[in-house]
């Protein structure tokens, strides 16, 4: 889709999801296939895509991009057809006689506006429930992985419908141009800064939005009774760390909280790990992805500039700015209000804050914004009792890491600063559609007391209905006295 040619382009989604064409459960699946088919004929280009803008392993590119998205396809496809069902639903006998449901219909013509870390996957995951819930499509993917937009724009535009489907490839200024337009629904992943203007400018047409959104994730790490479980541990949280996209990653571990007394066992087993995921020689590993340009490999050697910071290096450190890339970094306790502990990381930088008590971390992290996921190691069953119901976070996860956000059964999405809305699964389908309430009425009974005038022997009757439905207003009409 050319920018040049936006008003015209808009103007024949708007026309075609008028139609109805959208609607038809033979399109969306067509459309969904479609989706499978650019997954499984053009996985090369999808690898070498993602090695070029983020030098991304194939193997962690199928993972997280393509692997993912043919599993959510696929569950899509299987449960479309219950889902679009009507489902009914009960009402009261005071009503009768009378049937009522709730029948799923598509928004409209949505926005996707995506983010550059997961290219492919943050495009398309969403995409699939604004397909499977019938609606036109405008996506933009991110300005910052350039040959995955690319990419996405051209297959796009050969194997789906292009008159409901179009890609919409630019930065912020095309973004900007894009929130001037009146959609149906905004679906934004980013970061909260832009999530901002997203929701101002939906608010001038009242537009609902999803804000898929960032921030810091703690793990919590408590002392583990054998060394096997605490090993797993260490293994589990390299990975959550370093194994997504080199840390750039919104659910990604941000910094680890555990005991003094935990620190030397902890931090001796998170090097251990780093080796053995690594090596010695993590950059010629070619298994940890790149910083993905040099706005953010410099904001991210700022935020371990800083002196107190730079001291704080227990292991890694390394940067090299020609290649971009940043060797897993392990700090501990770097100064609670240095830029690295106030602001979201994103990057191979971990860094390991001591507390007298492991449940000090409940207070560290209820005074801090909301996480979007946070991850705690602890077989200590009160101490998980106490995190469920004392912290608040889109997601909350015992013993591992990053799991939740490719299960179709288990809604994504973040609370309070991380945002809000979810999606995945049948959520992506909810979050793309409106539940509309269709309700059935028959004219064999009425209730004379319904209507006014009004009288006091009216006023019981209400009462009656509402509190006792049908049998209490029976037996009221029938002169039996009621505390009513
Ligand atoms: P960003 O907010 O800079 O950009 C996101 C998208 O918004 C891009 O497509 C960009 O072109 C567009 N954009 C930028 N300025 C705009 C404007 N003024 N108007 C309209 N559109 C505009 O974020 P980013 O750098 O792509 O991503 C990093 C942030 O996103 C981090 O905070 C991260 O945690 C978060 N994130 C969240 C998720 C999630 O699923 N919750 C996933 C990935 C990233």
């Amino acid at each position: 889709m050319s920018n040049d040619h936006l008003e015209e382009d808009l103007k024949e989604l708007r026309q075609v999801f008028n139609s109805g064409k959208t609607k038809e459960s033979s399109w969306r699946i067509s459309q969904l296939k479609g989706l499978l088919h650019i997954l499984e004929d053009k996985e090369t280009d999808i690898f070498m895509a993602l090695k070029q803008d983020l030098g991304k392993h194939h193997v962690e590119a199928y993972r997280d991009e393509i692997g993912t998205v043919v599993k959510s396809v696929n569950n899509v496809i299987g449960n479309l057809k219950k889902w679009m069902s009507p489902k009914k639903t009960r009402l009261p006998i005071a009503a009768f006689p009378s049937a009522a449901s709730l029948v799923p219909e598509p928004l409209g013509v949505v926005l996707i506006i995506s983010s550059w870390n997961f290219p492919i996957g943050l495009s398309l995951e969403p995409l699939i429930g604004a397909l499977a819930a019938g609606n036109a499509v405008v996506l933009k993917p991110s300005e910052l992985a350039p040959t995955c937009s690319s990419l996405l724009a051209e297959t796009i535009r050969d194997y789906l419908d292009n008159s409901a489907v179009k890609v919409v490839e630019g930065g912020s200024d095309v973004g900007e141009r894009l929130l001037q337009y009146k959609f149906d629904k905004i679906f934004f992943t980013g970061s909260a800064c832009v999530g901002r203007i997203v929701m101002s400018a939906a608010a001038q047409h009242l537009t609902p939005v999803t804000l898929e959104l960032g921030g810091k994730c703690p793990a919590v790490v408590d002392s583990f009774s054998g060394s096997r479980d605490s090993n797993m541990a260490a293994k589990r949280i390299i990975w959550g760390k370093f194994g997504l996209c080199a840390g750039q990653a919104c659910i990604g571990i941000d910094y680890i909280l555990t005991e003094k007394k935990c620190l030397q066992n902890l931090v001796e087993s998170l090097k251990r790990c780093i080796k053995q995921c690594y090596g010695d020689d993590p950059k010629g590993s070619n298994s940890i992805s790149k910083i993905v340009n040099k706005k953010h490999f410099s904001r991210l050697k700022c935020l371990l500039d800083e002196p107190m910071v730079k001291n704080s290096v227990v292991y890694g450190g390394l940067l090299d700015e020609e290649s971009l890339f940043i060797e897993p970094t392990i700090l501990v306790d770097p100064p609670l209000d240095a830029a690295i502990m106030t602001e979201e990381i994103f990057g191979p930088l971990l860094p390991v804050i001591t507390l007298e008590s492991i449940e000090d971390s409940i207070n560290f992290i209820k005074t801090r914004p909301n996480p979007l996921a946070l991850y705690v190691f602890t077989e200590n069953e009160n101490l998980q009792k106490r995190f469920v119901s004392e912290t608040s976070s889109g997601s909350l996860m015992f013993n591992d890491a990053i799991l939740q956000y490719a299960v179709d059964t288990l809604p994504f999405g973040g609370v309070g600063g991380s945002g809000f809305g979810r999606y995945h699964g049948k959520y992506s389908f909810d979050e793309f559609s409106h539940e509309k309430v269709v309700v059935m009425r028959g004219f064999l009974v009425d209730f004379w007391f319904r209507y006014p005038p009004w009288t006091a022997q009216k006023l019981q009757l209400i009462k009656a209905a509402l509190r006792y439905d049908y049998i209490g207003v029976v037996l009221i009409a029938l002169g039996f006295k009621t505390n009513a």
